[in-house]
């Protein structure tokens, strides 16, 4: 457990939360402030910071049940759509920094945003792309 981190507070049962899902390893919840109808947060129990941070193996035992949660939480809320993402650094919107995807029905016109894309040069994106291919 790490100190003064809410999410290890949460599996270590030291404040309570709407756990629709608990194995060795994870955790699933109600988030407390939900962006729709059936928001959850699917959240492994080793604390890391986020999903660059995390081990290839901690991420591996995540995503299956990330899946299983979407399809019980799209089924349940009969939901058209939902998002999954994980913010990763307080640029990206992250607040609470123990890693947790976001599992966010979506419906059919429910005017929440989306992301502001943006038009590109085509000289541009490919010198990026080399660019991080280089680094990968
Ligand atoms: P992020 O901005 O990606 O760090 O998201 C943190 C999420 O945790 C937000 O959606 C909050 O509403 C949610 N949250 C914060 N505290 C709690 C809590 N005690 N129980 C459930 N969800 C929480
Ligand atoms: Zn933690």
């Amino acid at each position: 457990m790490t100190e003064n981190c809410i999410f290890c507070k949460i599996i270590d049962k030291e404040i309570p939360s709407d756990i629709i899902f608990e194995d060795d390893s994870a955790i699933a919840f109600l988030d407390i402030k939900p962006v729709s109808k059936g928001h959850v947060l699917v959240v492994p129990k080793k604390h890391t910071a986020d999903a660059l941070s995390a081990d290839d193996d901690a991420l591996k035992d995540l995503m299956p049940k990330v899946k299983k949660i979407a399809q019980a939480l799209v089924k349940t809320t009969k939901a058209d759509g939902i998002n999954i993402s994980v913010n990763n650094g307080a640029a990206s919107g992250q607040i609470i920094f123990h890693l947790h995807f976001h599992l966010i029905p979506r419906f059919n016109n429910d005017y929440l945003p989306s992301w502001p894309h943006s038009d590109s040069e085509a000289g541009a994106r490919a010198e990026l792309a080399e660019k991080i291919k280089e680094e990968l």
